[in-house]
Order: structure tokens, then C-alpha cells, then sequence
């Protein structure tokens, strides 16, 4: 029988892409992939503690995985990602959950293989948390989710410290991969069929600094825009005090970087940035986005918010919502602060109410909603040039696609559309998404920019 293995992946994009490169190892180890977790003969979880709640996650998957293990002894439940990463948690682990024998961290990833062979051999419990960083280790086979854009790590770790995240303690400080190897890799991609590339970092504007000779995120784009068969380059996530003009200008003369920008602001109040060590403000923020705008004036922004970050008075909100009615960001993923132990704001005192935060953020979403169905209210009868995804999970009727502003598109197709780039006239529009229909009457290079 060919063992089989199972992975649950917690978190974000780059702990996805992590989960790639296990699943690629496993596969090299001559395991093969089962949706059935009580059918694997190895089981990991690549996890994420960039909130409590998400610990929690794990804590309730570890628990239900425990019957397994009594009926199946040869079973090996692994554990990894950030949360194993934390200080003192692989020995919490070892002690809440015996029957979870591998635990590994963010930095040796590439490990797998030796470590699974350990337990194996030795018939007992491996925990192997490397407390920093080593060197990047470059061509790890890895197993992609198939579709047609493929994630590209590009940098690990983080140098900035925002005090209510835990990432710069369990990713590490920065560390960029060679844009040679970056490039080899893209074009591979587009070998195997892929028409989007997503560069992950923590921080890519950060990109390249840490390299002998330094370079900068702009030379690797531009690098990028050039590799034949690629159709776009998308990238997550940016800084805001780290996204200069020299970027700016590149991303408004490439042909396949999207003029969508992701800029976290976190919040709108000059002293809540300040306790949040975002590195900028409010003013250095809108003029930010005023030289985007000004470049690329279809380019759509989006961002991340916290509302109830520790001593947020009445007055700090109403700088977020001020700020919202000044850049109307096409969309926000909004989150309510909550205390993170490891960092510096979960011991700030003036921690705001949960009542005050939930009234809060019911505030924030009602105002971005209208924003968002008003920016996308705009596209109505406009043409856009979408990236046929597939068919749409929630209508086989449909097929589903993005603009190169990263809206989601709904429109009437067959599944061969698939990868191509089409032209879609904007039919209706939602909150979140819009619907379209084929617009045959243009070819897809001769829109002018919308
Ligand atoms: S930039 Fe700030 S929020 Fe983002 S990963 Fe780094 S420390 Fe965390």
C-alpha cells in the first residue's frame, strides 16, 4: 500500500506556499496525498499564530487527531509553522499532546524528510526548533495547488516590529532569495502553464536589501516583466514606508506587474501608528497614495485595518473613518485588535472594551461596504481584461476571472476559457465582486488603460 499523507495548512499565503514544499517532499519520500485524514499514514499541520483565535484552531484539530493515533500507532502527527516557532511552545505541545510526535519550526522546513526518517528509526518522539534563521535552502521539490497563478516566496522574515505582531519572533529577520533563482523559478512556472505569479513576503518592499550586491524590489519586478509567457505579476504584502517613487514608476511602465496595491494602513490616527511603530502617519500615507494615483489613476488600493488597538480613543477612530472617505479603498480586510502574548502591545495598558470594539469595527464595515459597491458601481458598462481562473464554486454556470485591479469577475463561459485573457464588459456590480459578459467586439491589447 503507498502510504498516504494528509496536510492542514493554517494561516496565510506563504505558510500555503510552505505546505507545497512539504507536500513535494512527502511525495519525493514516495507518500502519496489523501483529502482523508483518517486514511493517512503521516499527518502535518503547518500552522499560524498570528492571533490567539488561530492557535485555538490547532489546539481543537490536535485533540480530535488523538483517536486516530490510538487506532492507528504507526501514525505520525506532525506539527510545524509559526506557532511551533514561539518560545517554549514545542514543549507545551509535547506535554498537552503526546500523540503528536513531530515538531518542527518556520526555519527548517527542509528538514522533513531527515526528521520523519528519525522517528522511524528511532521509534520515538523528534522536536527540532531552530531558534534562528539559516541560510535560504533553493530547490525543494514542492507540490503546487493547480490553477493558473502559483505563489513565488521571494523573502522570508521580517525586520519591522509593528507591536501588536508576532512574525518578526517566529519568521526571522530578513532574508531575500537570489533574483537569479526567483527568475528561474517563474520561468519554470510559466513552462508548466502558469499565467500568474504571486511574490510573497512579509514585507517585499524590503526585498534585496540583505543582498551582497543589495538590489531592490523594482530591479526584481523589472527582471520578472520580461520572462516570455507570463501574463501578470502579483505581490503581497507591501509596507507603506518602504514603497518609494523609483517602484511606483516601474510598476506604471511594466506590462505585467497589476495596478493593484495592497498597502496595509492598520489605522488612521497619527498617535495609534505611532504605538503600533508603523513608521509613518496619516499625511505620509495619503501622499502615498496621491503618487500612485497620480501614475496610475485606474489602479485600485486596498488595505488592512485594526480597530481597539490599545488606548484607541473615540477621536483615533474617527481618523480610520476619515481616512477611508479620503482614499476609498476598493476594499479592507478588517480585524478587531486582540492581545497577541509575545508582543509589545498585549502588555500597553488602555486595552479598549470588546463592546467599544465591536461597535467599532460594525462601523468600519458599513462604511467600506458602501465605499466598495460605490467604486465598483463605477465599472459598470466598462470592458476589463480578466484572467480566466475557472468555473465558479458557486454557480457551474459561470465562470470566474480577475481584472488586472484584482476585482472578481463572474461571467457566462465554458471551462476552455480557463488561462486565457478575456475581454469582459461590466454587466452589474456588487460589494464584492462584479458580473460581465464576453465583450467579443474588443481584442485584449487594444483597451487603453480604464
Ligand atoms: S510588517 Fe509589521 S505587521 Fe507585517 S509582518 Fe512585519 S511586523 Fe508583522
Amino acid at each position: 500500500m503507498t502510504p498516504k499523507y494528509h496536510i492542514m495548512t493554517f494561516g496565510c499565503q506563504m505558510n500555503e506556499r510552505d505546505s507545497e514544499i512539504l507536500a513535494g517532499m512527502l511525495q519525493e519520500m514516495g507518500y502519496q496525498p489523501t483529502a482523508e485524514v483518517n486514511r493517512a499514514d503521516i499527518i502535518l499541520l503547518n500552522t499560524c499564530c498570528v492571533r490567539e483565535t488561530a492557535e485555538n484552531k490547532v489546539w481543537g484539530r490536535i485533540g480530535e487527531l488523538k483517536a486516530l493515533k490510538s487506532e492507528n500507532p504507526d501514525l505520525i502527527i506532525g506539527i510545524c509553522g509559526c506557532m511551533t516557532q514561539q518560545p517554549e511552545m514545542a514543549a507545551k505541545v509535547r506535554r498537552r499532546a503526546p500523540h503528536v510526535e513531530l515538531v518542527f519550526g518556520t526555519h527548517n522546513v527542509h528538514r522533513l524528510p531527515e526528521l520523519v526518517g528519525k522517528i522511524k528509526e528511532e521509534r520515538q518522539a523528534v522536536v527540532d526548533i531552530w531558534e534562528t534563521e539559516g541560510s535560504i535552502v533553493e530547490n525543494l521539490p514542492s507540490k503546487r495547488i493547480e490553477g493558473v497563478r502559483a505563489y513565488v516566496t521571494i523573502m522570508y522574515g521580517c525586520n519591522n516590529f509593528c507591536t501588536y505582531c508576532i512574525v518578526p519572533y517566529v519568521r526571522g529577520r530578513e532574508r531575500s532569495r537570489h533574483p537569479e533563482d526567483i527568475t528561474r523559478e517563474v520561468a519554470e512556472l510559466v513552462s508548466e502553464g502558469y499565467k500568474e505569479v504571486m511574490l510573497l513576503g512579509q514585507n517585499v518592499n524590503s526585498y534585496g536589501k540583505d543582498l551582497e550586491p543589495g538590489t531592490e524590489f523594482a530591479d526584481l519586478l523589472q527582471k520578472l516583466d520580461i520572462v516570455d509567457g507570463l501574463a501578470r505579476i502579483r505581490y503581497m504584502t507591501s509596507h507603506p514606508r518602504d514603497f518609494n517613487d523609483r517602484l511606483i514608476d516601474v510598476i506604471a511602465a511594466s506590462e505585467k506587474v497589476c495596478e493593484h496595491f495592497h498597502l496595509p494602513v492598520q489605522a488612521g490616527s497619527n498617535e495609534v501608528l505611532k504605538k503600533m511603530n508603523r513608521g509613518y502617519t496619516k499625511e505620509s500615507y495619503l501622499e502615498l497614495v496621491g503618487k500612485i494615483r497620480a501614475k496610475i489613476p485606474h489602479a485600485s488600493i486596498t488595505t488592512d485595518l485594526i480597530v481597539g488597538f490599545p488606548g484607541e480613543t473615540d477621536d483615533d477612530f474617527r481618523e480610520t473613518l476619515d481616512l477611508l472617505e479620503q482614499v476609498r479603498f476598493d476594499a479592507a480586510f478588517t480585524f478587531i485588535y486582540n492581545k497577541r502574548s509575545g508582543t509589545p502591545a498585549a502588555e500597553m495598558s488602555g486595552q479598549v472594551h470588546d463592546q467599544v470594539k465591536k461597535e467599532r469595527i460594525q462601523q468600519l464595515i458599513t462604511l467600506q461596504n458602501r465605499i466598495s459597491q460605490e467604486n465598483n458601481l463605477a465599472q459598470l458598462g466598462k470592458t476589463h481584461e480578466i484572467l480566466v481562473e475557472g468555473v465558479n464554486s458557486g454557480n457551474p454556470d459561470l465562470m470566474e476571472g480577475r481584472t488586472r485591479t484584482n476585482k472578481l469577475v463572474l461571467f457566462g463561459g465554458t471551462p476552455e476559457m480557463t488561462g486565457k485573457l478575456l475581454k469582459v464588459r461590466i454587466t452589474e456590480s456588487g460589494t464584492w465582486h462584479l458580473d460581465g459578459e464576453l465583450d467579443l467586439s474588443k481584442s485584449s491589447r487594444s483597451l487603453p488603460p480604464l
